[in-house]
């Protein structure tokens, strides 16, 4: 059997999840399969415990990429797949150190490991074996405890797998395992990481964004827009719900909602998203508010947010600094979209004071005024729906990692 390249690919958290593991295999071998067909009908996606492999008669270079955007996948090792021969093997490891380390010298180890148990050697023989061959090619000195490069060899039942590589896949787990949540997306930083951060916990994501239409531009719908392509990376297929909502925002105003006219604002949404979940079938809203960013995310206006939905609502940044969002944003790809200016809704009609505290009772009595029920199924009859398919760039700063 000639050497072959091929991609290997680790699945962490799947590895400890004993009694759902079926179900997040199958999930993120269907999400895997999705991903790099895309990038190369001619991949063949192998499954193994543990670990998939993928190989191709292309280059791998793409491979590798967008494997390292499927949510679910920790490691991925490029590498060669050889006959289950540690002579083989030793050439391969020989070969790739000098194609990627040419004339250079580095402290190296082998580290082997084997799937098949009843292999004629032990880990521990391979890896020497493997080891005392790139000491004589390459005259590189071996250390183990502190190693420049890492050689990963793996026995496996038909085959040896060979990497020099080791690249941080996103990790989390497979979208789809957790179940189906609605994202309210609005175009700024935080509500894009938000439903990154869910997806990361299996949840696959519909995204409903708000505008002030009629009395706002398209353009935070073209952000929206872009925002979900992006995401769309990390899931496949996403669907974005439009919603005009100027139009019931300035019947809160008119309505005298005052002080209180974000919070009946975000109240209005949720009921609006709640009835959109449960159309949909998904189980709860994701939103990126943050605990005290700004005065709509008092502990006290999530209180009164909350109590407006009748499914969980799932606020995954609570905790987190604005600086933590932006550089995860960076990372996932999503800030120099945010970063766009754009007409925001929110912004539409804004009181010269935000209330930082507010009642259930205060606020019924604006949506009892408003007639708060008409208003909702009024602007569900205008929903737009757009399906988006995933927007390639590569995701920044997956660094190498050192085992
Ligand atoms: P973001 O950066 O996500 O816009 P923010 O810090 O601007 O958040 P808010 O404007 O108070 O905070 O919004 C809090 C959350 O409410 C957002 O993270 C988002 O989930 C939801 N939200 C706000 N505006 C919209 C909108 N126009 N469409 C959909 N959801 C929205
Ligand atoms: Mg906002």
């Amino acid at each position: 059997m000639a050497p072959q390249p091929c991609v290997l690919l680790k699945h962490g958290e799947i590895a400890i999840k004993g009694r759902n593991r079926g179900t997040f295999e199958r999930h993120l071998l269907r999400n895997l399969t999705r991903a790099v067909t895309e990038v190369d009908p001619r991949v063949h996606v192998e499954r193994r415990s543990g670990v998939a492999v993928l190989t191709t008669s292309g280059p791998i270079d793409e491979l590798v990429e967008r494997a390292r955007e499927v949510i679910g996948i920790s490691v991925v090792q490029p590498g060669v797949r050889v006959s289950k021969d540690p002579e083989d093997a030793a050439r391969a490891a020989v070969r790739m150190l000098r194609e990627r380390f040419g004339g250079d010298v580095r402290r190296f180890a082998i580290r082997a490991r084997r799937r098949d148990k009843g292999f004629r050697m032990t880990s521990s023989q391979v890896a020497a074996h493997i080891g005392q061959h790139v000491c004589d090619r390459l005259g590189w000195p071996v250390d183990l405890d502190d190693p420049e490069v890492e050689v990963v060899v793996e026995v496996d039942w038909r085959e040896i797998f060979v990497s020099v590589e080791h690249l941080r896949g996103q990790g989390g787990l497979p979208v789809g395992c957790s179940g189906h949540a609605l994202s309210l997306l609005s175009g700024g930083y935080d509500s894009p990481v938000a439903a990154y951060r869910m997806m990361r916990r299996g949840l696959r994501c519909d995204f409903v964004h708000f505008t002030g239409a009629p009395f706002t531009g398209p353009s935070s719908t073209y952000k929206a827009y872009a925002l979900v392509r992006r995401l769309s990376r990390f899931q496949a297929d996403s669907r974005l719900h439009v919603v005009p909502v100027g139009k019931a925002q300035r019947a809160l105003a008119t309505a005298g909602a005052g002080q209180l006219q974000i919070v009946a604002q975000r109240r209005l949404f949720v009921r609006v998203a709640d009835e959109l979940a449960r159309r949909l079938g998904a189980r709860a809203l994701i939103t990126g508010d943050s605990l005290g960013q700004v005065s709509s995310q008092t502990l006290s206006n999530m209180a009164t947010t909350e109590q407006a939905s009748s499914l969980p609502m799932l606020r995954p940044l609570v905790s987190w600094d604005k600086e933590e969002i932006i550089a995860e944003a960076r990372r996932i790809g999503t800030y120099d979209i945010s970063v766009l200016p754009d007409e925001d809704c929110c912004s539409l009609i804004m009181p010269p004071h935000v209330a930082t505290r507010t009642t259930t009772e205060q606020l019924s009595k604006v949506e009892t005024r408003v007639g708060v029920d008409d208003l909702v199924s009024q602007v569900l009859s205008n929903v737009q729906v757009m399906e988006v398919e995933g927007a390639s760039a590569p995701v920044a700063s997956c660094e190498a990692v050192t085992r």
